[in-house]
Protein backbone atom coordinates (compact mmCIF):
# COMPACT_ATOMS: atom_id res chain seq x y z
CA UNK A 1 0.00 0.00 0.00
CA UNK A 2 1.14 3.43 -0.47
CA UNK A 3 0.09 6.64 1.22
CA UNK A 4 -1.43 9.00 -1.26
CA UNK A 5 -3.11 12.79 -0.21
CA UNK A 6 -4.61 13.41 2.85
CA UNK A 7 -3.71 10.22 5.04
CA UNK A 8 -5.63 8.15 2.60
CA UNK A 9 -4.64 4.21 1.50
CA UNK A 10 -4.24 3.55 -2.10
CA UNK A 11 -4.03 -0.54 -2.49
CA UNK A 12 -1.67 -1.57 -4.70
CA UNK A 13 -0.89 -4.67 -3.22
CA UNK A 14 -1.95 -7.27 -6.57
CA UNK A 15 -3.12 -9.76 -3.82
CA UNK A 16 -5.60 -7.19 -1.97
CA UNK A 17 -6.41 -6.14 -5.56
CA UNK A 18 -7.52 -9.06 -6.86
CA UNK A 19 -9.24 -9.97 -3.87
CA UNK A 20 -11.38 -6.83 -4.15
CA UNK A 21 -11.99 -7.64 -8.02
CA UNK A 22 -13.58 -11.19 -7.19
CA UNK A 23 -15.46 -9.79 -4.42
CA UNK A 24 -17.30 -6.79 -6.86
CA UNK A 25 -17.64 -10.09 -9.49
CA UNK A 26 -19.35 -12.38 -6.96
CA UNK A 27 -21.70 -9.07 -5.77
CA UNK A 28 -22.74 -8.42 -9.59
CA UNK A 29 -23.02 -11.98 -9.87
CA UNK A 30 -25.34 -12.68 -7.10
CA UNK A 31 -27.57 -9.85 -7.74
CA UNK A 32 -29.23 -11.73 -10.16
CA UNK A 33 -28.58 -15.14 -9.00
CA UNK A 34 -32.47 -15.67 -7.71
CA UNK A 35 -34.18 -14.55 -10.52
CA UNK A 36 -31.49 -15.89 -12.67
CA UNK A 37 -32.90 -19.38 -11.42
CA UNK A 38 -29.08 -20.14 -10.42
CA UNK A 39 -29.53 -20.86 -6.73
CA UNK A 40 -30.64 -25.28 -6.07
CA UNK A 41 -31.44 -26.30 -2.26
CA UNK A 42 -29.58 -30.04 -2.01
CA UNK A 43 -30.94 -31.66 0.97
CA UNK A 44 -28.75 -33.66 3.76
CA UNK A 45 -30.18 -36.68 5.17
CA UNK A 46 -30.39 -36.86 9.05
CA UNK A 47 -29.92 -40.75 10.03
CA UNK A 48 -31.39 -42.48 13.20
CA UNK A 49 -28.63 -44.82 14.50
CA UNK A 50 -30.44 -47.18 15.80
CA UNK A 51 -32.08 -48.70 12.60
CA UNK A 52 -30.56 -46.52 10.08
CA UNK A 53 -33.78 -44.92 9.37
CA UNK A 54 -33.90 -41.40 7.40
CA UNK A 55 -35.88 -39.52 9.33
CA UNK A 56 -35.66 -36.04 7.92
CA UNK A 57 -33.33 -33.64 6.07
CA UNK A 58 -31.27 -30.81 5.98
CA UNK A 59 -31.92 -28.05 3.32
CA UNK A 60 -28.36 -26.89 1.88
CA UNK A 61 -27.97 -23.83 -0.79
CA UNK A 62 -26.19 -24.18 -3.70
CA UNK A 63 -25.10 -21.69 -6.23
CA UNK A 64 -23.67 -22.47 -9.79
CA UNK A 65 -22.98 -19.24 -11.38
CA UNK A 66 -22.68 -19.84 -15.28
CA UNK A 67 -20.13 -17.01 -15.15
CA UNK A 68 -18.26 -17.68 -11.83
CA UNK A 69 -19.03 -21.37 -11.40
CA UNK A 70 -20.01 -23.36 -8.58
CA UNK A 71 -19.41 -21.32 -5.31
CA UNK A 72 -20.11 -22.63 -1.19
CA UNK A 73 -22.73 -21.09 0.75
CA UNK A 74 -19.90 -20.21 3.16
CA UNK A 75 -18.29 -17.75 0.65
CA UNK A 76 -22.07 -16.33 -0.42
CA UNK A 77 -23.88 -15.93 1.88
CA UNK A 78 -21.86 -13.22 3.90
CA UNK A 79 -22.13 -11.36 0.63
CA UNK A 80 -25.86 -11.79 0.31
CA UNK A 81 -25.95 -10.98 3.73
CA UNK A 82 -24.00 -7.29 3.13
CA UNK A 83 -25.97 -6.93 -0.31
CA UNK A 84 -29.09 -7.34 2.02
CA UNK A 85 -29.92 -9.84 -0.79
CA UNK A 86 -30.36 -12.31 2.40
CA UNK A 87 -33.65 -11.75 3.26
CA UNK A 88 -35.12 -12.46 -0.10
CA UNK A 89 -32.32 -15.20 -0.69
CA UNK A 90 -33.62 -17.03 2.99
CA UNK A 91 -37.93 -16.46 2.19
CA UNK A 92 -37.25 -18.41 -0.95
CA UNK A 93 -34.89 -21.21 1.15
CA UNK A 94 -37.86 -21.43 3.43
CA UNK A 95 -41.07 -21.96 0.84
CA UNK A 96 -38.21 -24.52 -0.90
CA UNK A 97 -37.64 -26.38 1.39
CA UNK A 98 -41.11 -26.63 3.24
CA UNK A 99 -43.09 -27.24 -0.17
CA UNK A 100 -40.30 -30.56 -0.84
CA UNK A 101 -40.48 -31.75 2.71
CA UNK A 102 -44.65 -31.10 2.68
CA UNK A 103 -44.98 -33.56 -0.41
CA UNK A 104 -42.16 -35.82 1.02
CA UNK A 105 -44.24 -36.35 3.95
CA UNK A 106 -47.52 -37.13 2.43
CA UNK A 107 -45.46 -39.41 -0.36
CA UNK A 108 -43.79 -41.00 2.96
CA UNK A 109 -46.05 -40.94 5.26
CA UNK A 110 -45.51 -42.91 8.98
CA UNK A 111 -41.47 -41.67 8.45
CA UNK A 112 -41.81 -38.36 10.01
CA UNK A 113 -40.07 -36.93 8.04
CA UNK A 114 -38.08 -33.22 9.37
CA UNK A 115 -36.78 -30.38 7.32
CA UNK A 116 -33.97 -28.46 8.67
CA UNK A 117 -33.52 -25.22 7.46
CA UNK A 118 -29.98 -22.71 8.45
CA UNK A 119 -30.83 -19.49 9.81
CA UNK A 120 -28.04 -16.76 9.97
CA UNK A 121 -27.55 -14.57 12.30
CA UNK A 122 -28.69 -11.15 10.02
CA UNK A 123 -31.87 -13.61 9.44
CA UNK A 124 -32.37 -14.13 13.11
CA UNK A 125 -32.53 -10.27 13.36
CA UNK A 126 -34.50 -9.58 10.42
CA UNK A 127 -38.54 -8.26 11.93
CA UNK A 128 -39.69 -10.37 9.10
CA UNK A 129 -38.20 -13.67 9.92
CA UNK A 130 -40.99 -14.70 11.51
CA UNK A 131 -43.84 -13.79 8.77
CA UNK A 132 -41.72 -15.53 6.02
CA UNK A 133 -41.73 -18.82 8.40
CA UNK A 134 -45.01 -18.69 8.81
CA UNK A 135 -46.09 -17.66 5.50
CA UNK A 136 -43.84 -20.99 4.37
CA UNK A 137 -45.66 -23.20 6.54
CA UNK A 138 -48.87 -21.99 5.82
CA UNK A 139 -48.71 -21.83 1.42
CA UNK A 140 -46.55 -25.56 2.00
CA UNK A 141 -48.67 -27.14 4.16
CA UNK A 142 -46.12 -28.41 6.47
CA UNK A 143 -47.04 -28.91 10.00
CA UNK A 144 -44.66 -26.40 12.06
CA UNK A 145 -43.31 -29.15 14.34
CA UNK A 146 -41.57 -31.07 11.69
CA UNK A 147 -39.39 -27.64 10.85
CA UNK A 148 -36.49 -27.39 12.69
CA UNK A 149 -34.34 -24.12 11.97
CA UNK A 150 -30.73 -24.11 12.58
CA UNK A 151 -28.87 -21.57 14.52
CA UNK A 152 -25.15 -20.94 15.85
CA UNK A 153 -23.83 -19.52 18.73
CA UNK A 154 -22.37 -16.35 16.57
CA UNK A 155 -26.02 -15.60 15.62
CA UNK A 156 -27.21 -15.40 19.05
CA UNK A 157 -24.02 -13.69 20.49
CA UNK A 158 -24.65 -10.71 18.52
CA UNK A 159 -27.71 -9.72 20.50
CA UNK A 160 -28.84 -12.06 23.36
CA UNK A 161 -32.13 -10.18 24.18
CA UNK A 162 -33.19 -9.05 20.83
CA UNK A 163 -32.36 -13.54 19.84
CA UNK A 164 -33.88 -14.78 22.71
CA UNK A 165 -37.23 -12.83 21.92
CA UNK A 166 -37.19 -13.58 18.46
CA UNK A 167 -36.57 -17.46 19.15
CA UNK A 168 -39.58 -16.95 21.59
CA UNK A 169 -41.58 -16.00 18.85
CA UNK A 170 -40.68 -19.11 16.48
CA UNK A 171 -41.24 -21.13 19.07
CA UNK A 172 -44.71 -20.02 19.39
CA UNK A 173 -45.21 -20.74 16.06
CA UNK A 174 -44.16 -24.47 16.97
CA UNK A 175 -41.16 -25.21 14.59
CA UNK A 176 -38.53 -26.65 16.56
CA UNK A 177 -34.84 -24.71 17.27
CA UNK A 178 -31.22 -26.53 16.84
CA UNK A 179 -27.52 -25.03 17.52
CA UNK A 180 -25.09 -25.71 15.33
CA UNK A 181 -21.86 -26.57 15.22
CA UNK A 182 -22.51 -26.80 19.38
CA UNK A 183 -19.21 -26.53 21.05
CA UNK A 184 -16.98 -24.45 18.82
CA UNK A 185 -18.08 -21.30 20.13
CA UNK A 186 -17.02 -19.35 23.24
CA UNK A 187 -19.54 -19.90 25.09
CA UNK A 188 -22.16 -22.90 24.57
CA UNK A 189 -23.31 -23.77 27.76
CA UNK A 190 -24.35 -20.69 29.12
CA UNK A 191 -26.21 -20.08 25.77
CA UNK A 192 -28.23 -23.41 26.57
CA UNK A 193 -28.69 -22.32 29.86
CA UNK A 194 -29.62 -18.53 28.52
CA UNK A 195 -31.89 -20.30 25.07
CA UNK A 196 -34.53 -22.95 24.89
CA UNK A 197 -33.64 -25.17 22.24
CA UNK A 198 -34.66 -28.79 21.39
CA UNK A 199 -31.68 -30.17 19.35
CA UNK A 200 -28.04 -29.88 19.98
CA UNK A 201 -25.95 -30.53 16.17
CA UNK A 202 -22.10 -31.71 17.49
CA UNK A 203 -19.82 -30.08 15.47
CA UNK A 204 -17.72 -32.12 13.15
CA UNK A 205 -14.85 -31.09 13.92
CA UNK A 206 -15.22 -33.42 17.35
CA UNK A 207 -16.70 -36.07 15.51
CA UNK A 208 -13.66 -36.13 13.30
CA UNK A 209 -11.45 -36.81 16.51
CA UNK A 210 -13.18 -40.12 16.98
CA UNK A 211 -10.37 -42.59 15.09
CA UNK A 212 -9.65 -44.73 18.14
CA UNK A 213 -11.42 -47.93 19.88
CA UNK A 214 -13.21 -45.21 21.96
CA UNK A 215 -14.94 -42.80 21.80
CA UNK A 216 -12.65 -39.62 23.30
CA UNK A 217 -14.43 -37.87 26.76
CA UNK A 218 -15.73 -35.18 25.33
CA UNK A 219 -17.39 -36.43 22.54
CA UNK A 220 -18.68 -38.65 25.37
CA UNK A 221 -19.66 -35.46 27.28
CA UNK A 222 -21.40 -33.97 24.69
CA UNK A 223 -23.86 -36.75 23.78
CA UNK A 224 -24.43 -37.24 27.60
CA UNK A 225 -25.13 -33.41 28.08
CA UNK A 226 -27.83 -33.62 25.33
CA UNK A 227 -29.44 -37.25 27.15
CA UNK A 228 -29.25 -34.81 30.58
CA UNK A 229 -30.60 -32.07 29.09
CA UNK A 230 -33.09 -33.86 26.88
CA UNK A 231 -32.54 -32.41 23.86
CA UNK A 232 -31.87 -34.55 20.92
CA UNK A 233 -28.50 -34.92 19.72
CA UNK A 234 -27.32 -34.75 16.47
CA UNK A 235 -23.68 -35.59 15.07
CA UNK A 236 -22.29 -33.63 12.02
CA UNK A 237 -20.06 -35.17 9.66
CA UNK A 238 -19.93 -38.92 9.94
CA UNK A 239 -17.20 -40.23 7.66
CA UNK A 240 -16.89 -43.66 8.78
CA UNK A 241 -18.23 -47.00 10.17
CA UNK A 242 -16.18 -46.71 13.49
CA UNK A 243 -17.31 -43.40 14.11
CA UNK A 244 -21.47 -44.44 13.61
CA UNK A 245 -20.38 -47.68 15.78
CA UNK A 246 -19.07 -45.79 18.72
CA UNK A 247 -21.78 -42.59 18.08
CA UNK A 248 -24.44 -45.39 18.41
CA UNK A 249 -22.90 -47.39 21.42
CA UNK A 250 -23.11 -44.40 22.97
CA UNK A 251 -26.73 -43.88 22.38
CA UNK A 252 -26.16 -41.10 20.18
CA UNK A 253 -29.75 -41.08 18.77
CA UNK A 254 -29.21 -39.22 14.94
CA UNK A 255 -26.02 -38.40 12.69
CA UNK A 256 -25.49 -36.76 9.43
CA UNK A 257 -22.14 -37.12 7.35
CA UNK A 258 -20.80 -38.44 4.08
CA UNK A 259 -20.87 -42.41 5.41
CA UNK A 260 -24.06 -42.01 5.17
CA UNK A 261 -25.04 -39.87 1.90
CA UNK A 262 -23.77 -36.65 0.34
CA UNK A 263 -26.21 -33.83 0.47
CA UNK A 264 -29.10 -34.93 -2.75
CA UNK A 265 -30.97 -33.33 -5.06
CA UNK A 266 -34.68 -33.30 -4.55
CA UNK A 267 -34.86 -35.96 -6.66
CA UNK A 268 -31.79 -38.23 -5.20
CA UNK A 269 -33.50 -37.52 -1.74
CA UNK A 270 -36.83 -38.94 -3.19
CA UNK A 271 -35.26 -42.25 -4.23
CA UNK A 272 -33.34 -42.67 -1.00
CA UNK A 273 -36.45 -42.60 0.54
CA UNK A 274 -37.91 -45.33 -1.53
CA UNK A 275 -35.04 -47.49 -0.10
CA UNK A 276 -35.07 -46.02 3.49
CA UNK A 277 -32.05 -46.72 4.68
CA UNK A 278 -28.46 -46.14 4.60
CA UNK A 279 -25.42 -48.37 5.46
P1 LIG B 1 -23.52 -26.26 8.29
O1 LIG B 1 -24.94 -25.87 8.57
O2 LIG B 1 -22.67 -26.67 9.44
O3 LIG B 1 -23.64 -27.44 7.20
C1 LIG B 1 -22.83 -28.60 7.21
C2 LIG B 1 -21.77 -28.53 6.12
O4 LIG B 1 -20.92 -29.66 6.25
C3 LIG B 1 -22.35 -28.58 4.72
O5 LIG B 1 -21.47 -27.81 3.88
C4 LIG B 1 -22.24 -30.06 4.36
O6 LIG B 1 -22.20 -30.32 2.98
C5 LIG B 1 -20.94 -30.42 5.04
N1 LIG B 1 -20.89 -31.84 5.42
C6 LIG B 1 -21.92 -32.68 5.70
N2 LIG B 1 -21.47 -33.91 6.00
C7 LIG B 1 -20.13 -33.86 5.95
C8 LIG B 1 -19.09 -34.84 6.20
O7 LIG B 1 -19.31 -36.01 6.52
N3 LIG B 1 -17.81 -34.40 6.06
C9 LIG B 1 -17.52 -33.13 5.70
N4 LIG B 1 -16.22 -32.79 5.59
N5 LIG B 1 -18.46 -32.18 5.47
C10 LIG B 1 -19.76 -32.54 5.61
P2 LIG B 1 -22.07 -26.68 2.93
O8 LIG B 1 -23.28 -27.19 2.23
O9 LIG B 1 -20.92 -26.19 2.11
O10 LIG B 1 -22.57 -25.54 3.90
C11 LIG B 1 -21.66 -24.75 4.63
C12 LIG B 1 -22.40 -23.80 5.54
O11 LIG B 1 -23.14 -22.83 4.77
C13 LIG B 1 -23.44 -24.48 6.40
O12 LIG B 1 -22.79 -25.08 7.50
C14 LIG B 1 -24.34 -23.32 6.77
O13 LIG B 1 -23.78 -22.60 7.85
C15 LIG B 1 -24.27 -22.44 5.52
N6 LIG B 1 -25.50 -22.64 4.72
C16 LIG B 1 -25.78 -23.60 3.81
N7 LIG B 1 -27.01 -23.45 3.29
C17 LIG B 1 -27.56 -22.35 3.91
C18 LIG B 1 -28.82 -21.67 3.81
O14 LIG B 1 -29.75 -22.05 3.09
N8 LIG B 1 -28.98 -20.55 4.60
C19 LIG B 1 -28.02 -20.13 5.46
N9 LIG B 1 -28.26 -19.04 6.19
N10 LIG B 1 -26.84 -20.74 5.57
C20 LIG B 1 -26.60 -21.84 4.82
CA1 LIG C 1 -26.59 -26.54 9.71
CA1 LIG D 1 -23.17 -27.53 11.45
CA1 LIG E 1 -20.81 -24.79 9.92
Amino acid sequence: AKTSGRGRVAVFDPAMRAAVVERRALEAELQGALAGDELRLVYHPVVDLADGRVVGFEALLRWHSPVLGPIPPDRFIPVAEDLDLIGEIGAWVLREACSAAAGWRSRYPGAGLTMAVNVSAVQLASPDLVRQIAGALASSGLPAGALVLEVTETALVRDPEGAAEQLAALRALGVRLALDDFGTGYSSLSYLRQFTVDVLKIDRSFIATIDGAELPPIVRGLVELGRTLDLEIVAEGVEDERQRDLLRDARCEFAQGYLFAAPLSATDAELLLLGRTVP
